[in-house]
This record gives C-alpha cells, structure tokens and sequence, in this order.
C-alpha cells in the first residue's frame, strides 16, 4: 500500500459527517542533516465541514541523521501532528478536493514531515562533538588537548632551561 489518496465524496455536504483513515507512503527527502527514505504512516481524522472537509493528521517516519556535532549517525523516528482543508474550491492555504472527490494528503504529508526533519540534529543533548584540532570524538575518546605553548605546564619550565643555557 503505497497511497495517501481518499475519497470523500460520500462525506460532502454532510457538515460534521466523519471517519478515519490511514495511508502509508514512501518519502524521500533531506534538510540538512537529515534524511528521509522510507515509508510513513498516517492516521487521519476527516470531518465534512460546510464548504468541504477538515482533516487532522499525524504522520510519522523513520529519518537517518548525523549529528551535526560529531558526525555519528543513528536511525529515529520523526513524527508530526497536522491540520489541513480541503475545498472544492481551495482558498489560500487550504488543498483541492478533485473532481472526483478524492483528496490526496501526500503532499501535505511531505511538507509536515519536512518540517518536523531536524536540520542540525544532535545524537545527545550533552553531545560534546570533535576537537576541532585533532578530530577525535570527545565522548568516547578524551583528547589531552593541545594547550598553546604559553599555557603548557612545561612551557615555563622550558623557557628556564632555555635561559639558563
Ligand atoms: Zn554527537
Ligand atoms: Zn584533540
């Protein structure tokens, strides 16, 4: 099943009229960081209003991240709550039913799971990310860090030797 498209023309002109439905489709998209490429699921409940239909949503997807801080990758679910009409006659922000009375809710599926996509995730709040001198990950592997000369605990040490000889 691969269809996010429904008929609803029993429901039109029935104002508070009402019924669930559920649709799975495939995605494939990427903000930033983040991507998407496999198939979501939505629960939707369709109301009929006066002029067509209301439809609340909630989609969810499994999206690939990396972590914007120290590159890891990991797989977690991206999900999104959404509202959405439809008309015969679609005013500004609102989706057109067809001709036929079917309502198509991939589009609107995309545009909220895109949103929903974080463009800079992170693996951890607490992520602590790569030095940015010699690239280790600083949560598995601590780096000594690399203190300017000045700030060495040798360097003043060094600098008595070295006036001394
Ligand atoms: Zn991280
Ligand atoms: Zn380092």
């Amino acid at each position: 099943m691969d269809n996010l498209c429904f008929q609803v023309s029993d429901l039109l002109g029935h104002p508070g009229a009402d019924r669930w439905v559920y649709g799975e489709a495939k995605f494939t998209f990427e903000i930033g960081e983040s991507s998407v490429s496999s198939s979501s699921a939505t629960y939707a409940h369709v109301t009929a209003t006066s002029l067509g239909v209301l439809v609340d949503g909630w989609s969810g997807v499994m999206a690939d991240h990396v972590c914007a801080r120290c590159l890891r990758k990991w797989e977690g679910p991206i999900e999104t709550e959404w509202s959405e009409l439809f008309g015969r006659h679609p005013g500004e922000d609102e989706s057109p039913i067809w001709v036929d009375g079917m309502i198509d809710l991939g589009p609107v599926v995309h545009d909220e799971l895109s949103l929903a996509l974080p463009a800079d995730p992170v693996c951890r709040r607490d992520c602590l990310g790569l030095c940015v001198e010699c690239g280790a990950d600083l949560n598995t592997d601590p780096c000594a860090g690399h203190g300017e000369e000045p700030s060495s605990p040798f360097a003043a040490l060094r600098q008595l030797f070295g006036s001394e000889s």
